[in-house]
Order: structure tokens, then sequence, then C-alpha cells
């Protein structure tokens, strides 16, 4: 099995998803940059203070203050790690290749269209951070949390302004990184569409 995975991809492709899938079912550690981010901020720390206004405004958070965060986590996990939204630039993908060797960046290929409509119907679980669709992957009792039974939010990023402006930041920032991980023979593309189990299952080959 690989041991190091990137997941790549637009925000709304289904990143977080399947990696917490990859993490429950095969035992990965799964590592969000967003996830500690948006706790971050929860808590008022030094870092959220710092992220916030990048992220309401769907930029990205500065290079340095994410490269020295990641590092350190992934110091300290163990086992095999899944990073979800990490690298999100060419800097961060060259700091990341110094502390270790990726075995596989897994690409999920979604239309813009589609990241809209996911993004914005898309409720999130502050708590345990597992993530609902309204129409596609509702929540057994409405606005509540399946996992946890916290009251489960809509993301300040998710609304309609600022996912265009993320989907921008996106191609422009992240996309490179589609070329660069090609370039060193790790690269998998799925197309992110279908049901989660269906494109769970595509993951899983990728990752044996
Ligand atoms: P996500 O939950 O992955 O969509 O991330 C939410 C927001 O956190 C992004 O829109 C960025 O503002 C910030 N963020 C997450 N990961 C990174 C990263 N690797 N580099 C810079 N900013 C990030």
């Amino acid at each position: 099995m690989k041991s190091v995975i990137v997941l790549l991809g637009p925000p709304g492709s289904g990143k977080g998803t399947q990696g917490e899938k990859l993490s429950e079912e095969l035992g990965y550690t799964r590592l969000s940059t967003g996830d500690m981010l948006r706790e971050a901020v929860r808590n008022g720390t030094e870092l959220g203070k710092k992220a916030k206004e990048y992220m309401d405004s769907g930029a990205l958070v500065p290079n340095d203050l994410i490269i020295g965060l990641m590092k350190e986590k992934i110091a300290q996990a163990k086992g095999g790690v899944i990073l979800d939204g990490f690298p999100r630039t060419v800097e961060q993908a060259d700091a990341l290749a110094e502390q270790l060797d990726v075995d596989l960046a897994l690409n999920l290929d979604v239309a813009d269209e589609e990241l809209i409509t996911r993004l914005t119907k898309r409720r999130s679980c502050p708590q345990c951070n597992a993530v609902y669709h309204l129409v596609y992957n509702p929540p057994k009792s409405e606005g509540v949390c399946d996992k946890c039974g916290s009251a489960l939010y809509q993301r300040d990023d998710d609304k309609e302004e600022t996912v265009t402006n993320r989907l921008k930041v996106y191609r422009e920032n992240t996309m490179p990184l589609i070329a660069y991980y090609e370039k060193k023979g790790t690269l998998v593309t799925i197309p992110g569409v279908g049901s989660i189990d269906e494109i769970y299952s595509k993951v899983e080959k990728a990752v044996q």
C-alpha cells in the first residue's frame, strides 16, 4: 500500500470525503490543513488570527504559516499519511519533498459547475469535521451530524461569492501541481463524479 498520499483536486472535489474514508477503512492518518486552520480560528490562536482574513476571502494562507505547521504534524504522524489540502502551491510541494517522498498524488477531477453546487450545498460539522451535501449526502436527521450529533453549519467560504474566488485561486496556484507530480511519475487522476462509493472503489485501487 502507498504510504504517503497527497490529495489534489479543486475545492469540492471530494478530497475530505475520500480522505476520511481511506483513513477509516485503511487506517491512514489524515492531515487536513483546512480542518487545522478552522480549528485554530475557532480557538482564537495566533495562527487562527493570522489565517482568518485569508480564509474568509478564499485566498491561500501564506506559505510560511502553513509549511512549518505541516512539517510538525507530518513528523508526529505514525503509519501512512494522507495529506488533504496540502500542498497547494509549488513552494509547499518543494518543502514537502525535502521532508519525505510522496508515493501517490491522487487528483480528483470534477467540472466547475458541479463544484459550485457541491460547495454551496455543503454542510460541515464543526466538531468532527464530517461533511454532508444537502441533496446527495444528507445527514439522517436534518442539521445534525450523523457521527457526533453536533449542529451542522455552512462554512463562510462555501457561500457563492467566495466559492468563485476559491476556484480561481485553485487554478492559479494549485493546478500547476498536477504537472509537478506527473513529472515525478506519482500522479493518478480519477474522475470525481458518481456516488461516494463508486469514486472510493477507484481511489482504493489507486492506493494499493
Ligand atoms: P479547505 O478546507 O482545504 O478548503 O481549506 C480552507 C481554506 O484554508 C483555504 O481556502 C485556504 O484559505 C486555507 N488553506 C487550507 N490549506 C491551505 C494550504 N495548504 N495553503 C494555504 N492555505 C490553505
